[in-house]
């Protein structure tokens, strides 16, 4: 049998409905960001970064890096095994630790990326927990949904932040079965917030357990950067709490938070944490020293809000329809999968603007669009110069037609 062929198909299908994912071969240059070079047939080129989930650029922040290097020195590159079979160091504990006070829980659990920890996690729990029920919300996350689908656990899926769809959902189900509400707080393209006290108050009236990914969320919300819980002061009222160090915190790794026997349950039972190497110590060092800093300063989050709301005030002025939302994600709908990889091209090649067009799977199709992070490292003439290049390319495209 001709594999090759069998792939080459479907990938050629995916390339016929402007679906094809390519990739920006960028490098990252140390201290620069939101500037990195694009590499295009060899050449490098400076670009600004517009879409990067390194919200805050900590990920080159000089506190991390040197936390990072000091751990790596002292510990080596890797953990060197499972988390139970010798990769257990003690910057993964320091970590957990910081992690459960970050979120006002008995404790924590790393995993190797957010994606992890919410498959094995919710693996887990719907596998393990006798006749549950989990009820999720329609907008979240692949490793969400994957992880319920993997759990085999009756799945009922909610209207998108609808609270009074949850409440008829969670009713009609008997009232002795175990029940997990799981959603999001930012959710990450449309970048709306969910109604989270509504939600935490349909939950416990039916007795559910509440699993929030706040991925992101942390570090940008709430006075340390506890997400919208933290803002919300619902944090003790939500049963887990799901994290990313790889966008707010600039490192990488996945956690959960929530009491000390919902920890242990999981870390004793889910594959996804037992049967894989450890994150390297000084990741752990590195993701440590960023949470410990975005505990108490509030400058980069003042400044992200100030450049996000530049950049929307622009578009305004300019008459180019951005989705509204209260967070600091910025999607300019497009709608065609085409035009918004034609645009993003555009952008790339004419301007020095690297956006990455967000087309399906990863939203539903006909809401293809471009999807902008101004971060606290980008300067009012980068916001002014991706204003322009917005201006001119609506002119020039008379996309105008292609968006409601
Ligand atoms: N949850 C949500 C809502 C996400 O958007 C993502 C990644 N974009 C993840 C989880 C996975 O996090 P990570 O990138 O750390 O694997």
């Amino acid at each position: 049998m001709n594999f090759d062929a069998l792939f080459q198909t479907q990938i050629d299908a995916l390339k016929e409905e402007g679906n094809y994912r390519y990739f920006a071969e960028l490098e990252r240059k140390c201290g620069k960001f939101p500037k990195a070079a694009n590499h295009v047939d060899g050449e490098k080129r400076d670009v600004t970064v517009w879409c990067s989930n390194d919200y805050l650029g900590m990920g080159q922040n000089p506190l991390t890096i040197a936390a990072m290097c000091e751990a790596v020195q002292r510990t080596g590159t890797g953990a060197g095994g499972t988390r139970n079979i010798s990769g257990t160091n003690h910057d993964h504990l320091l970590l957990e630790a910081e992690l459960a006070d970050l979120h006002g829980k008995e404790a924590a659990l790393l995993f190797t990326s957010g994606y992890v920890s919410n498959w094995a996690a919710l693996s887990c729990l719907g596998s393990r927990l006798e006749n549950c029920v989990i009820l999720s919300d329609a907008g979240n996350h692949a490793s969400m949904i994957e992880g319920i689908r993997h759990s085999k656990a009756k799945k009922v899926i909610w209207k998108h932040n609808d609270v009074a769809d949850l409440e008829a959902k969670l009713q009609a189900l008997p009232a002795n079965v175990p029940k997990i509400v799981a959603f999001e707080s930012v959710y990450s393209m449309d970048g709306d917030i969910c109604p989270m006290r509504e939600i935490v108050e349909v939950a416990e009236k039916y007795g559910a357990m509440t699993y929030l990914d706040e991925v992101h969320a942390v570090g940008l919300y709430g006075p340390r950067g506890g997400g919208v819980s933290e803002r919300e002061g619902l944090a003790d009222r939500i049963t887990l709490i799901e994290g990313t160090l790889g966008k707010a915190y600039g490192v990488v790794g996945g956690y959960i938070t929530g009491s000390a026997a919902l920890c242990d349950f999981i870390r004793s039972f889910a594959s996804g944490f037992i049967f894989t190497t450890a994150l390297p110590p000084a990741v752990a060092a590195a993701a440590r020293a960023s949470i410990m800093h975005l505990k108490t300063s509030r400058d980069e989050r003042i400044r992200q809000r100030a450049q996000v709301k530049k950049l929307r005030d622009g578009l305004d002025r300019a008459g180019i329809p951005h989705m509204m939302n209260e967070s600091h994600i910025v999607p300019v709908m497009i709608k065609d999968p085409v035009k918004t990889r034609m645009l993003a091209d555009y952008l790339m090649d004419e301007w020095g603007i690297y956006v990455q067009p967000i087309n399906y799977p990863t939203v539903p199709k006909g809401t293809e669009r471009l999807r902008f992070t101004p971060s606290p490292l980008h300067s009012d003439e980068d916001i002014a110069h991706l204003l322009n290049a917005l201006t001119h390319l609506w002119k020039q495209c008379a996309v105008s037609h292609a968006v409601a």
